[in-house]
């Protein structure tokens, strides 16, 4: 059975000789199926319809291995968790079971990212070690869901599926993923984190990033200025510091913070994801100040002054 793993995950496994700018604390893994996805999301390499490279998800290439190689790289490369990224394919559920059973003897939390799966396969999961659900939103407006999606789950599909995993997973364990950037309004994006939060769930923020071969590919990134701006509402939200009807909009868009500016620390810049999730590099140029920062940034105090 074959895997792919991201380049990142790769060379901390020994498995890929490159120079790291930060170390992955978690072991990035994708399902391997000789074709594309079954859903056709606009942003997407492995959609149905795209052409770029599938060795690709966002900006990282993920080459693929005997899973043998990987479990022997994943007892080596001492990471604080597995995060199984799917695509969708018929039999893919199989291939997770599989996958995760292989897994088991190595006692890592893992995580999971995939498309709506019924209640009992959750069931399923849980008891094979998974304890958090991504969920793939990334869309965060109805009205731009299903011409970025095109997929076999509708928006209230998604819904259903959050609430699912959280009932089977506990309050925390479902991590809606939101990709900046697609057309959304600012206060369309921060409703729909607040939805997530007032589920019980968590949001993982995203930049969008254009890849070659792609329906997207010439749409630009979100400005730095926005996205830092929605990570500080964010991080307000999630901490229960504000809701989205106490920040200051001007029609759409997200113009300030009332009094509620000070609260922001500089964690809000950082990566969300999973506890151990750092993901670095994966919406970002090295050498560009990245959207989400792998650690605390040095310079918090500076960007918060700059952006907020
Ligand atoms: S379901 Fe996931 S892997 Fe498939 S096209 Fe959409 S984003 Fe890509």
């Amino acid at each position: 059975m074959k895997i792919r793993i991201s380049y990142g995950t790769a060379i901390q496994m020994g498995l890929k000789r490159g120079r790291m700018l930060a170390r992955p604390f978690t072991a990035y893994l994708m399902t391997y199926h000789d074709g594309r996805c079954r859903n056709n999301c606009a942003f997407c390499p492995q959609a149905r319809e795209s052409n770029a490279d599938v060795k690709r998800l966002s900006r990282v290439t993920w080459p693929a291995f005997e899973l043998e190689d990987v479990l022997d790289g994943l007892k080596r490369g001492n990471f604080a968790r597995i995060c199984l990224q799917t695509i969708d394919y018929p039999g893919m559920v199989e291939d997770v079971k599989e996958l995760l059973k292989a897994f088991q003897p190595l006692n890592l939390p893992t995580s999971v990212s995939i498309t709506p799966v019924p209640r009992e396969t959750l069931v399923e999961l849980k008891e094979l070690g998974v304890d958090y659900i991504g969920v793939g939103l990334d869309a965060s407006a109805e009205r731009i869901y299903p011409i970025i999606k095109d997929s076999l789950y509708g928006w209230d599909d998604m819904w259903a599926f959050t609430r699912d995993v959280l009932e089977v997973f506990g309050p925390g364990s479902a991590f809606v993923h939101i990709i900046i950037g697609l057309g959304e309004t600012d206060r369309e994006a921060l409703e729909t984190i607040q939805r997530v939060y007032d589920m019980g769930g968590s949001v993982s923020l995203f930049a969008f990033t254009p890849i070659k071969g792609t329906r997207l590919e010439s749409l630009s990134p979100p400005p730095l200025e926005r996205y830092r701006r929605i990570q500080a509402a964010h991080y307000l939200i999630r901490n229960g510091l504000a809701r989205v009807d106490e920040l200051e909009f001007d029609g759409e868009e997200l113009v300030g913070f009332n009094d509620l500016k000070e609260k922001v620390d500089p964690v809000a810049f950082m990566t969300h994801g999973c506890p151990g999730c750092n993901r670095p590099y994966y919406n970002e140029k090295p050498g560009k100040e990245p959207y989400n920062f792998p650690a605390r940034p040095e310079k918090g105090e500076e960007l918060l002054k700059k952006f907020l």
